[in-house]
């Protein structure tokens, strides 16, 4: 028999908020508390003719009228967990690992009752800072003695002089020092205040390589290749991987610091030009698969990558994997689980009531020191790797065991460690914590640890969020049920100043592309015959796009789903039909950019159009015209086209992303033979994929608003044709009547500004933009790296 644990209450498990952050609250911007964190001096009433007795004590406590900050918690998990080991051995007890807040806001005559999972503010700020540092390459210096960052406060330090020397040689005319020392000037004494700074590649001998191992990235070579390629051309002698992937490492580090001083560079002109800024941002996610690293053992393993993209220019803003890697899953567990002498600590959390019992239970997920990552995993790869080691000692001295001769002593020792070390792992794994098995036992010799996809949704957005102008923002995504929980918390100071929208569409993917573009054909032929008809009857003042948005706004339907029996019910899915959005989906009739039979939903929309929508039932028809054209318009321009345009490239054009057999991954999962086996690899393959793709590549693009036209006309001209067995020529009149016009993301963004005189644009040479301090940007470091 299961005993059950202590009954805990939200005033005891709600975690700290920070100020400006906080994911546990009402996520209704129209709840009176959207954002609003519990009261706790508010009573509870529970139990027998809890109602009366509420409203008996409503009297004298003025909070339980507005029922401002009131909330109620339950628990959360459909699957309670088992502890049986430590305290609870021979006497196991069950307990949910989560609970679920309900918002307690008084709404005309009921309650707001929208319900969440309680999350971790820490977890959330973790990844941020993950995602906003790069896992670490964008962080800088760090005075060694409190902590500060010198790229956040460069006025605090002060140059300390140089040291090494750079030979003269090379195009070097004379000899330079490889670097600074700074002080950081408040610590200055302290041990860890004087800090040496240098460029990393100044280590690199061959600096030609870089470049190109940057164009076989954005090419498609396997590593394979690259190795070949960059082989001694005389010996033959192959670059070790090793070394090949510091290189990459490098690459990456470089371009993102490069990338990250020209988009603030952006934002700060954008910012104070006075401009009004209006960001229309598509949202969407891409699965990649990793081989793991056994040959044995050909399982994949796939990283959820979140996506980012401008939808007027195209630009690639952000791309990030749930993947952290630099948890080392052996070193994190023990530091966090286990105390000095080995015995397992922090993994309960103390409780003292107002009665003054005390108690302890396990910690929950976001209590957990662990909980931002996949702990099942995590833990399984902490102790596979003390199994690994073991299995790999004991191969080595294969054949003295064999021969029935004893091991070293040291060796046996360290063969007991491990087996004590695995056995205290599987203890607070499976024994207190009741993780479930993964099939992932073995596996995980590199380091990293696969992160809960909701705090990296979250993190992703909110460092978007600190990279656009200020200004209007709207989000354009797909159904995703994480975006539910975390989008009104990420912008929620911007939805209450009514400057951000969120819309989600989802279109027809199935479809063959003769069919899509039969839609599309047949969609121009139905607006040509519309827009005559709307000629002959007001002239030809009204523009093709307001015939276009004409055209959306009669014919837009509100969409439903219907079951066998006819009866509608909701298209969007369940997490969408939470009170806290607007219940109609319509129907788009513009079929274009190959999205087609398209349904728009919008869970944020502007406060005018939110309420009068928020009041109609999913199925019902939109009358009010001034509404429909509203949604008319945002429907027009919604679409994650940038974003698929983006995905469908890379997956083309960097060999770790192929799909293995084909379009999709329905045939189910193959090997990738050639492909990276270490997902640190994998995301520096793609970040450098996505800045070459901002910056480095001019394309035409074709967008819903797209900044500047596309195509330009070309001059009338002749061209000649020879005729066959002879010297003559024909001349014909040339073909194209347009040319593509061809510019980079970061141009059409107005990153990389158009030069004054209007010349064709060239887009940077990477080879200028590899050797430069990006990462000091602006400050007195950058000058003294760039001047030296
Ligand atoms: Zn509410
Ligand atoms: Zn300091």
């Amino acid at each position: 028999m299961v005993k059950k644990l202590q009954q805990l209450n939200l005033a005891e498990v709600y975690p700290a908020a920070y100020a400006d952050f906080n994911l546990n609250a009402c996520g209704d911007p129209d709840c009176g508390n959207f954002g609003v964190a519990p009261d706790f001096t508010i009573p509870v009433f529970k139990g027998k003719n809890a109602s009366n007795r509420r409203q008996a004590a409503a009297a004298s406590i003025a909070a339980l009228t507005t029922s401002f900050g009131a909330y109620t918690m339950s628990s959360d998990d459909r699957y309670p967990r088992i502890s049986e080991a430590l305290e609870y051995e021979g006497d196991p007890v069950g307990w949910d690992d989560g609970r679920t807040m309900e918002c307690g806001h008084q709404r005309g005559n009921g309650v707001c009752d929208i319900s969440f999972t309680v999350l971790s503010n820490e977890h959330f700020r973790e990844e941020f800072d993950r995602l906003r540092f790069a896992g670490g390459c964008l962080e800088g210096p760090v005075c060694g003695a409190c902590g500060t960052r010198y790229l956040e406060r460069p006025d605090e330090f002060i140059f300390n002089g140089t040291h090494g020397k750079l030979a003269a040689g090379g195009n070097r005319r004379r000899a330079k020092p490889s670097g600074f020392r700074i002080i950081h000037r408040p610590c200055k004494g302290k041990p860890g205040a004087r800090v040496s700074v240098s460029l990393d590649h100044q280590a690199q001998k061959e600096q030609g390589d870089n470049v190109r191992i940057l164009r076989c990235i954005v090419n498609g070579d396997s590593i394979t290749t690259m190795r070949r390629i960059l082989a001694d051309p005389d010996t033959g002698m192959q670059i070790g991987v090793s070394r090949l992937y510091s290189r990459i490492f490098w690459l990456q580090k470089t371009l993102l610091a490069f990338e990250r001083a020209k988009l603030r560079e952006w934002k700060e002109a954008v910012d104070t030009s006075g401009r009004y800024s209006h960001m229309r941002i598509a949202h969407d996610d891409i699965t990649i698969s990793v081989n793991w690293e056994s040959r044995l053992d050909r399982r994949l393993t796939p990283l959820q990558f979140s996506v980012s993209a401008d939808i007027r220019s195209g630009y690639v803003f952000r791309i990030d994997a749930n993947f952290d890697p630099n948890v080392d899953p052996v070193e994190f567990v023990e530091a966090h689980y286990l105390d000095p002498a080995g015995q397992p600590t922090n993994i309960r959390q103390h409780y003292t009531q107002k009665s003054g019992i005390t108690f302890t239970a396990p910690k929950m997920h976001f209590q957990r020191p662990s909980g931002r990552l996949d702990e099942a995993m995590l833990f399984a790869s902490a102790e596979g790797r003390w199994r690994v080691f073991s299995e790999r000692v004991k191969k080595a001295y294969e054949k003295s065991i064999s021969a029935g001769l004893a091991l070293p002593p040291e060796v046996q020792d360290k063969l007991a460690d491990s087996e004590v070390k695995r056995a205290q792992l599987d203890l607070i794994r499976q024994g207190y914590f009741g993780f479930q098995d993964t099939d992932r036992d073995f596996r995980g010799s590199f380091n990293g640890s696969v992160v809960k996809p909701t705090y990296t949704k979250a993190a992703h957005l909110a460092c978007l969020r600190t990279m656009l102008p200020k200004g209007r923002i709207t989000l354009v995504g797909e159904q995703e049920s994480t975006m539910v929980r975390i989008v009104p918390h990420v912008f929620r100071d911007m939805i209450e100043d009514d400057l951000f929208e969120w819309l989600v569409i989802s279109f027809d993917k199935e479809v063959s592309s003769p069919k899509t573009k039969a839609r599309m054909a047949q969609f121009r032929k139905e607006l040509e015959d519309y827009k005559t008809q709307v000629r002959a009857a007001v002239g030809d003042e009204i523009t093709d796009r307001e015939v276009l948005e004409h055209f959306c706004t009669d014919r837009m339907t509100t969409a439903v789903m219907e079951d066998r029996n006819g009866v509608p019910y909701p298209y969007s899915i369940a997490n969408f039909r939470s009170r806290q959005f607007p219940q109609i989906w319509i129907r788009s009739p513009a079929q274009y950019f190959g999205e087609t039979q398209k349904v728009v939903g919008f869970p944020v929309i502007r406060k005018e159009y939110r309420d009068p929508l928020k009041k109609l039932a999913f199925d019902q028809e939109i009358w009010d015209q001034d509404l429909r054209a509203a949604l008319a318009r945002r429907a027009l321009r919604a679409t994650v086209q940038p974003v698929s345009t983006f995905m469908a490239s890379m997956r083309q054009r960097t060999s770790p992303s192929k799909r293995a057999g084909g379009k999709s991954a329905r045939t189910g999962p193959a090997y990738i033979n050639g492909a990276v086996f270490n997902p640190a690899v994998l995301m520096a393959f793609l970040d450098i994929f996505k800045i070459y793709y901002n910056w480095f590549e001019p394309r035409q693009y074709k967008g819903p608003g797209a900044s500047a036209g596309s195509e330009e006309p070309v001059e009338a001209g002749v061209s000649a044709i020879r005729i066959p067995g002879t010297d003559e020529t024909i001349e014909v009149p040339k073909m194209a009547t347009a040319a593509p016009v061809m510019l980079t993301p970061a141009m059409r963004l107005g990153a990389d500004p158009e030069k004054p005189n209007r010349r064709a644009r060239k887009h940077p040479d990477p080879r200028r933009v590899l050797y430069r301090p990006w990462l000091y940007h602006s400050t007195p470091l950058w000058r003294k790296f760039e001047n030296r």
